[in-house]
C-alpha cells in the first residue's frame, strides 16, 4: 500500500499544475499549488500516508457533512429533512437556488452553500459563538486531534469579501427560511469554513462516516448508523458541486470536496480517504486529488457500483 501510494503521488504529481487556486478568497490564493498529500485510513487499523499529508488547509465546505451530522445530532433526522432537501443541485457551490422565482426547503441541499448556511442556524447553543464552538469540537472528536483550530487570516479574508454568500443568506431571509440574524449566521459558517485541517483530519472523519458512526481505535460510537447513511448518500449525489455524475463514475464512493483543496473520500466499511492539493478545476474540485482518487479507486476496487 505504501508502495503504491508512493507511485500515485508521483503520477499526479504533474496534475498540480493543472489546477488553479481558488482566488475569490484572497487568503486562498497565497497556496502552494504544488502541495499534494494522501492519507488513507484503514479498517483493519492500518493508515498509511505520503506527500504533503502533514501541511494545514482551510477545511472549506468539507465542513459541510459535519455539519450536517451536528444538525442531524442536535434535531433528528425528520426535522432536518422538513428545513434541508436532499436533491442534487447539479449546480455549483454557491448557485442560487430559485425554482420558479420561489424559494423552498426542498430546493436546498445541505452540501451547496445555500443549504450549508440555512443549517448553521439549527446548530443548537444559546449564542453563535457557543454554536460553532460545538461544530469544532465535533470536528476535533471525529478527526481524532484536539488541535484543530480556526485560520483567523482565512476567516477575516472571507467574512471580508463573501459578499456572494451574504446575498445567498438574505435570500433565504426574505423567503423566511432563515429565522435568525443574517450577519451572526454568516459569521459561524464563515468560521466553520475556515477550520484549518490536514489530510489526516480529513482521513480520519471520513473513517467514521465510512464505519457507520464509530471512531477508529476505541470503536466509541459518535453518531448512530443511520446518520451515517444519510450523509453518505447526499456526499454521493452532491458532495463534489456539480462534478458529482463525473466524479461517480470516475471514482464511485461518497466524498466532499472543498476550494481549499482538500477532498474527504468515504470507501463505506473500508477506508476513509483525506487528500489535499490546492489546484482547483473548473468545478472548484481539487483537481490532482480526483486524479489520485480516481486512480486509488480503479487500483484497489474502491467504486461501490
Ligand atoms: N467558504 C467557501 C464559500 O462559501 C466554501 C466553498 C467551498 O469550499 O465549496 O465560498
Amino acid at each position: 500500500m505504501e508502495d503504491l501510494l508512493e507511485e500515485l503521488l508521483a503520477e499526479c504529481r504533474p496534475y498540480t499544475q493543472q489546477g488553479t487556486l481558488a482566488n475569490y478568497i484572497p487568503e486562498l490564493a497565497k497556496g502552494n499549488i504544488d502541495d499534494l498529500g494522501i492519507y488513507v485510513q484503514r479498517s483493519d487499523g492500518r493508515h498509511y500516508q505520503v506527500g504533503d499529508y502533514k501541511k494545514r488547509f482551510t477545511i472549506q465546505s468539507v465542513v459541510k457533512p459535519i455539519l450536517l451530522l451536528l444538525a442531524l445530532l442536535d434535531n433528528g433526522e425528520e426535522f432536518v429533512r422538513s428545513r434541508i432537501g436532499v436533491e442534487a443541485t447539479g449546480k455549483p457551490f454557491d448557485a442560487i437556488n430559485v425554482t420558479d422565482q420561489s424559494l423552498l426547503s426542498e430546493h436546498l441541499n445541505p452540501m451547496v452553500n445555500m443549504g450549508a448556511i440555512a443549517m448553521c442556524s439549527l446548530i443548537k447553543g444559546a449564542t453563535y459563538e457557543e454554536r460553532f464552538q460545538r461544530l469544532l469540537d465535533l470536528t476535533r472528536t471525529l478527526a481524532g486531534d484536539p488541535n484543530i483550530c480556526l485560520d483567523e487570516a482565512v476567516y477575516q479574508s472571507e467574512k471580508r469579501t463573501g459578499n456572494k454568500n451574504r446575498a445567498l443568506a438574505f435570500l433565504l431571509k426574505s423567503y423566511g427560511l432563515l429565522q435568525d440574524d443574517v450577519e451572526e449566521v454568516l459569521d459561524c459558517y464563515f468560521k466553520a469554513c475556515s477550520i484549518s485541517v490536514n489530510s489526516k483530519d480529513l482521513a480520519q472523519v471520513g473513517f467514521v462516516l465510512a464505519n457507520r458512526g464509530k471512531l477508529p481505535q476505541t470503536d466509541e460510537r459518535i453518531f448512530p448508523s443511520r446518520y451515517a447513511h444519510y450523509v453518505n448518500a447526499i456526499l454521493m449525489t452532491c458532495g463534489m458541486y456539480d462534478g458529482s455524475g463525473d466524479f461517480a463514475v470516475r471514482v464511485g464512493v461518497p466524498a466532499k470536496s472543498g476550494v481549499g483543496g482538500g477532498i474527504m473520500a468515504v470507501v463505506p466499511t473500508r477506508m476513509g480517504i483525506g487528500i489535499f492539493s490546492p489546484g482547483l478545476d473548473g468545478k472548484g474540485n481539487s483537481l490532482a486529488g480526483a486524479q489520485v482518487l480516481e486512480r486509488l479507486s480503479k487500483r484497489m476496487y474502491l467504486s461501490i457500483f
